[in-house]
């Protein structure tokens, strides 16, 4: 089959020929149809905490069709069914597994980082990981399903309550999902701040009751001045959604008495927190990352009945040809905010 491959730090991915997947006899074989390039992808590109390996085929944001069935896969799958699919085959066995909570799982190999990804022509998934789209949901909108289920992922992490006035660091595709389900579970005002005007744009379309756009200038003190403006009081919420050194102690500064601060970012570089501006206010500062099954099954759940729709994320989409130059280009964005790989 052809896949976008990695090789090495600094040199773009390349479209070569390489082995069809060769699935265990309890996973599934998938024809991708689309797999979108998150930030992962990005970083797995670069020197750091998470830089891949030589020959790694990244990419697990995809949706296809079933083209394969391993003999112990159980689930009564059929080929031809359309699907998407966690990024991880996990043991199956342990207690987080049984609770559909596979990124916990201490066994499980993740798409793109340990098995092979979804820029590529096939992919295998795990039977137990693998769910069905329903028929009126398009496989192009489904191919959002993840970033959807990291977003719905860090708004219940923060245990959000209806009513609550939320602050969101950074309208990246995570920082607008979780826009999208602060909005969904009924938050008063839902805050964005963004300095990129494209993002800023796309984030009013994605649920933001108010996009910032935060004056560097005026520092922390000036983004809570607009905040409580926008918002008539402090958050109860904040999610970090970008990942870059000083955010937490931003966040730290800006949360009120007892405030819950959700950081979802990905940062790997070393950052400095004043822990006693935490502490004099006893704030939450709870980690979220990843997804659970039910996080992947709301989403295409409320997809499929039009409740929220995230059409307007998908900025790009290219070809498998195309993707090494569009993936590079993601390194210094401008209008893109979710770009597609189409397979066929
Ligand atoms: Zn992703
Ligand atoms: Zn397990």
């Amino acid at each position: 089959m052809k896949a976008a491959v990695f090789t090495e730090v600094g040199t773009p991915l390349a479209v070569e020929q390489v082995p069809d997947p060769a699935p265990a006899p309890s996973e599934l074989v998938v024809k991708v149809g689309y797999c979108g390039v998150c930030g992962t992808d990005l970083h797995a590109t670069r020197q750091g905490l998470t830089t891949a390996c030589h020959g790694q085929i990244l990419g697990h944001e995809f949706v296809g069709e079933i083209v394969e069935v391993g003999p112990q896969a159980q689930g009564n799958w059929q080929v031809g069914e359309r699907v998407c699919a966690m990024p991880f085959i996990a043991c199956g066995h342990c207690l987080p597994c049984a609770a559909g909570r596979f990124f916990e799982c201490q066994n499980k190999k993740v798409a793109g980082v340990d098995a092979q990804g979804g820029f590529a022509e096939y992919v295998a998934t795990g039977c137990r990981e693998t769910l069905r789209l329903p028929d009126n949901l398009e496989l192009q909108t489904a191919a959002l399903v993840e970033p959807l289920a990291v977003g719905i992922h860090a708004v219940r992490v923060a245990q959000l309550k209806a009513g609550s006035r939320v602050l969101i660091i950074g309208a990246g595709p995570i920082g607008l999902t979780t826009a999208l389900w602060c909005r969904f579970f009924g938050a008063r005002s839902v805050v964005v701040s963004e300095t990129a005007a494209s993002r800023a744009a796309l984030a009013q379309a994605m649920g933001a009751t108010t996009v910032l756009r935060p004056d560097p200038a005026a520092g922390t003190a000036g983004l809570l001045a607009q905040f409580m403006d926008a918002a008539g009081g402090p958050p109860d919420v904040i999610f970090e959604c970008v990942g870059a050194p000083g955010l937490l102690q931003q966040c730290i500064e800006i949360a009120p008495y007892g405030g819950r601060i959700i950081p979802v970012g990905v940062c790997e570089q070393p950052d400095s927190i004043m822990p006693f501006f935490g502490l004099v206010k006893e704030l939450n500062i709870q980690f979220a990352i990843a997804h659970t099954l039910d996080d992947f099954e709301t989403s295409i759940a409320m997809l499929a009945a039009g409740r929220i729709d995230v059409a307007p994320m998908i900025t790009d989409i290219v070809s498998l040809e195309q993707l090494p130059a569009a993936f590079e280009a993601l390194r210094t964005p401008d209008h893109q905010c979710k770009v597609l790989a189409r397979m066929w």
